[in-house]
């Protein structure tokens, strides 16, 4: 990433700071934009904030992001070497599902990031951002576990870590098993030149 990306990525950032394009704007207590390597090879992709990263402005701080840090490090990444997004950057009230009009508000935030970041590989974790980005109205269970040509680069979908954590220890090997394909996508990505990902058409 340039120097001229990395403030681009900063000017979005301080354009999020203040956002009044849905209503979540009323309710959050800090937009939470993203954290990590803005010139990171892999990217993750959550669903929104809960109450903790809306109290801390970071993304994954609470027990979902614990078991994310160890998954990542289990891959031999610690979280200041990816970076770490949200489909919604406000938290929605009671950790509610997103919203059609609030993804459709708040998406054009994650497309320049994807742009500005060019991640080798994105994972993206659950149903929202899976569908948002792999566009195919399929659930998790069926997508996950497999590696997709995306726009030059790989997606890997996989579970949300907060919905393993509720559920049993096969979920656990599910989600491990697809970090590990995330880390090999990653040895095998080859980056095109200039990607231009935005003239690609990001989001369809
Ligand atoms: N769940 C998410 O999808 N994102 C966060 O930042 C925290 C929990």
């Amino acid at each position: 990433m340039s120097g001229e990306q990395a403030g681009e990525l900063a000017e979005l950032g301080a354009e999020a700071a203040v956002c009044t394009l849905c209503p979540l704007a009323e309710t959050r207590t800090k937009v939470v934009f993203g954290v990590g390597d803005p010139a990171a090879d892999l990217m993750l992709v959550g669903e929104a904030p809960g109450y903790h990263e809306d109290q801390q402005g970071e993304p994954f701080v609470g027990a979902a992001g614990k078991l994310l840090d160890r998954l990542l490090g289990e891959i031999g990444f610690k979280r200041s070497q990816v970076y770490i997004a949200n489909v919604l950057k406000c938290r929605p009230p009671n950790n509610r599902d997103p919203l059609p009009a609030e993804i459709d508000a708040c998406s054009p935030y994650l497309r320049r990031q994807l742009v500005l970041i060019d991640p080798r590989v994105v994972l993206t974790l659950g149903n929202f951002a899976t569908r948002l980005l792999l566009k195919r109205d399929v659930g998790i269970s069926r997508l996950r576990g497999q590696v997709y040509p995306w726009w030059n680069r790989y997606l890997v979908p996989t579970l949300h870590p907060a919905a393993v954590l509720r559920g049993g220890a096969g979920l656990m090997e599910q989600i491990r098993a697809d970090f590990a394909l995330a880390k090999q996508a990653l040895v095998e990505a080859t980056k095109v030149a200039d990607p231009a990902a935005e003239q690609l058409g990001l989001f369809g």
